[in-house]
């Protein structure tokens, strides 16, 4: 009996776990690759959310190659394409795409392929895919299945969202029999509910990961003084290492790069106002690079899948939590230790919080979306651990603290400052929403430039003593994120006076206390080490390091040639594994992660000569 059961057809899922082996060089699956693997070759449709870089691209990349026809593959965004091409390509894998980039020559050749049934892959955006002719004659065309890759795009409950993206919808009923997977890192239930519901997967399996990113380090700090000048110091203490920071605005965008360039950091700048050509010869430099600094907006980063982002910083806080995990998620998809840090103050959450109120959008959206800014909001400036509230968030149960985020680590010490929190807020009842918040302190302090005779008769001038300056602008940005205190935008000059009503009165009567932090400077100027277990560049042994850097200048050289980046021809980790393992021939290659047949082929020979280089 055991011998008829050895000698049988291989399992679908032990044929794509070959593939897995001989096409990707990956060993096993990673979480919940195999299931949503095995679900599409049954020719099912389905769902599937697991975390950025949890490998959701060979979700729908294995079963292309194990099921009859061309696979689909919708996507937002045609950097995202570009690089899964290049990667697929090195991987000998048959993939093109068809975006308005490519020429025409280049499309009439994908189409031959496509027709005579060469090709395995093939990448398209939604409204590409959407078009009637194109349709049309993919109709005609033999399908493997059809992937929806950032599949939360088609929700408004989420972020991103992308009208073109509703279309496809229509798929269903246009391509039956063919299997649909939807595929998304950040979904909350509803925006889940809502994909499936656009999508018609109503009835189809869904999967969903944990969102834990143990490699991630979280941190936020309130902005206090020069925003740009932190900046500045937290990329200075991380030199060497590529990161990602995120400004608000384009203006700031463009003024934080030309900082860092003038203190001497390869800072690059991005944003929807630059010239497309512009755009994407940074976003090669910066894929490319063994170290760069890409300054952005939000328009860059989705698909950016630069393995070894160390670090990204929000100068400015992200738009929710989904949009967090997400940007912060860019970091660390190599797996090794990377670092999200968030710069917020109560003025952002204000500007939110106005933004959503002058949208043309229904009351219900609105409701969803200031809960959302909220919750952020409360992620950012609360006490509890970070990545266990990105989880629960989520949706996740029985979530354990991290261990490794500033507050689990516990750098936020609270202080009782009720009594103090008194006096602001009846100074701002004094003040009657006429002044703004330097003046507000100066007159708790009694330092107010050219006083009137009438404030300095108010009974709280200069009551507030106790305090410094600092420790006053700390308190009056807890009240104005917990609501005691508001502020007007005013075009700009914002104007402080007192929230709601019913919470102000319960600070009086000492039933609500008010804490606030105590002055600790988050230790960020030095960047995040943890011994971590496994083969990383980091934790190779001295003596193994001059061979991982010969084998870097040799793949920087090889990119160079072929005009791809360098991570496309083999990761840091793998160039690491081969430098600590040494291998002699290629049987002992191929058997390190990250190696698979046709790099062999195409490199075997170039890196056990560098191997050999360095024996002896
Ligand atoms: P995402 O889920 O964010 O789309 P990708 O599909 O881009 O993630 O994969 C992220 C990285 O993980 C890629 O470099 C890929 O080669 C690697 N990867 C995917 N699956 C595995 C696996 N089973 N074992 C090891 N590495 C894997
Ligand atoms: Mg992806
Ligand atoms: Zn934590």
């Amino acid at each position: 009996m055991t011998l008829a059961v050895a000698e049988a057809d291989p399992t679908p899922l032990e044929a794509a776990r070959e593939i897995l082996r001989r096409t990707f060089g990956h060993a096993e699956f990673r979480g919940l690759q195999g299931d949503v693997i095995a679900e599409v070759l049954a020719g099912r449709s389905a769902m599937a959310v697991l975390p950025t870089g949890g490998g959701k691209s060979l979700c729908y990349q294995i079963p292309s190659l194990m099921r009859p026809g061309l696979g689909l593959v919708v996507s937002p965004l045609i950097a995202l394409m570009t690089d899964q091409v290049a990667a697929l390509q090195q991987s000998g894998v048959a993939a093109a795409r068809l975006d308005s980039n490519v020429d025409p020559d280049a499309k009439a050749a994908t189409w031959r392929r496509i027709e005579a049934g060469e090709l395995e892959l093939l990448y398209l955006s939604p409204e590409g895919l959407m078009q009637p002719w194109m349709l049309e004659r993919l109709r005609r065309t033999p399908l493997a299945l059809i992937a929806i890759d950032e599949a939360h795009c088609v929700s408004q409950w989420g972020h991103d969202f992308r009208p073109e993206y509703r279309m496809l919808g229509k798929l269903a009923d246009l391509f039956p029999g063919v299997p649909r997977l939807a595929v998304t890192a950040t979904a909350d239930a509803r925006t889940r509910d809502d994909i499936r519901a656009e999508l018609r997967l109503v009835d189809s399996a869904e999967f969903v990961a944990s969102f834990a990113r143990p490699e991630l380090m979280l941190s936020a700090e309130r902005k206090r003084g020069s925003k740009e000048k932190r900046v500045l110091d937290l990329v200075a203490a991380r030199p060497g290492r590529s990161g990602v920071v995120y400004s608000g605005s384009r203006d700031g965008t463009d003024k934080l790069a030309e900082a860092l360039q003038a203190a001497g950091v390869p800072a690059l700048a991005y944003h929807a106002g630059l010239d497309r050509k512009l755009r994407e010869e940074r976003l090669e430099k910066f894929l490319e690079a063994d170290a760069a600094v890409m300054v952005a907006t939000i328009a860059f980063g989705m698909g950016v899948d630069k393995p070894d982002v160390r670090f990204v910083i929000h100068a400015d806080p992200p738009a929710s939590i989904e949009a967090y995990w997400q940007e912060i998620g860019r970091a660390g998809r190599d797996g090794d230790l990377a670092e999200g840090i968030t710069l917020y103050g109560a003025a952002d959450m204000a500007w939110a919080l106005r933004r959503i109120g002058e949208r043309e959008v229904d009351e219900t959206v609105k409701r969803v979306q200031v809960g959302k800014v909220r919750q952020l909001y409360a992620l950012l400036d609360g006490t509890g651990c970070r990545a266990a509230a990105v989880r629960r968030y989520f949706g996740e149960e029985g979530v354990e603290t991290c261990g490794q985020c500033d507050l689990c680590l516990g750098t936020v010490e609270t202080t009782d400052a009720t009594e103090a929190a008194q006096k602001a807020l009846s100074a701002a009842h004094r003040l009657a929403g006429r002044f703004g918040r330097g003046r507000l302190i100066d007159h708790l302090l009694g330092k107010t430039k050219d006083v009137t005779d009438h404030e300095a008769s108010l009974s709280t001038w200069g009551i507030g003593a106790e305090l410094t300056l600092a420790q006053w602008r700390e308190l009056t940005e807890q009240l104005l994120f917990e609501g005691l205190l508001r502020e007007d935008p005013n075009d700009g000059r914002p104007l402080i006076g007192v929230g709601d009503a019913e919470a102000v009165r319960a600070v009086f009567r000492g039933e609500r206390r008010v804490m606030i932090r105590k002055a600790t400077e988050a230790d960020l100027a030095r960047p995040a080490r943890r011994k971590r277990k496994g083969e990383t560049a980091a934790a190779l042994p001295p003596h193994d390091q001059p061979l991982f850097e010969a084998l870097r200048a040799w793949r920087g050289a090889e990119a160079k040639a072929q005009h791809v980046p360098p991570y496309v021809i083999f990761h840091d980790r793998t160039l690491a594994e081969i430098a600590a393992a040494k291998p002699a021939a290629r049987a002992a290659l191929v058997r390190l992660n990250g190696v698979g047949e046709s790099k062999l082929a195409r490199y075997g020979e170039a890196v056990l000569e560098v191997v050999r280089g360095f024996e002896g």
